[in-house]
């Protein structure tokens, strides 16, 4: 009976473990191998990581054109908002939340502008969804 109820309890544990790390490898799903900000997210290029979530990064940009510079990036790869689905609805609240809290903690941020580029003809150079957080003065290439 004692033995019964270890090895329920044991295979509860380990479906729960499987559960919880299927639902994380899914948000990260369709990587693409040849995408630099996908290489981040996997840790094979080096950046500044500002803030991480399960399912957003933020990094310092590498060229910044601002005083403060940042990209929120979706872990999953999304070229850009024409290949969107309905299914990443909530992750585009949570880059905007990202936004939000990114203001509210870095001084001199409390107003900020937020870009993202869709097209190469619009300036989009990697095809990876984000969007520039930008703050502070000497606003260059994105002065609209
Ligand atoms: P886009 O031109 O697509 O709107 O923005 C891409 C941004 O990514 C550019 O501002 C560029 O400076 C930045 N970027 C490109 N490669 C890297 C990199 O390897 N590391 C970091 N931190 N930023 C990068
Ligand atoms: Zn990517």
């Amino acid at each position: 009976m004692r033995n019964s109820v270890i090895i329920v309890f044991v295979s509860i544990v380990l479906a729960l473990a499987l559960y919880i790390n299927n639902s994380k490898s899914s948000k990260r799903e369709i990587m693409n191998q040849d995408c630099v900000f996908c290489k981040i997210i996997s840790g094979q290029i080096p950046s500044k990581i500002i803030e991480e979530t399960d399912d957003i990064i933020v990094i310092k940009d590498i060229q910044p054109k601002a005083l403060v510079h940042y990209l929120i990036i979706p872990k999953k790869h999304i070229a850009n908002i024409q290949s969107c689905t309905q299914q990443d609805q909530a992750l585009f609240g949570s880059m905007l939340l990202m936004a939000q809290k990114l203001s509210a903690s870095l001084a001199g941020s409390q107003e900020f502008k937020l870009i993202s580029n869709n097209g190469a003809s619009v300036g989009q150079s990697v095809f990876h969804i984000h969007m520039h957080f930008l703050s502070g003065s000497s606003f260059q290439k994105y002065e609209v």
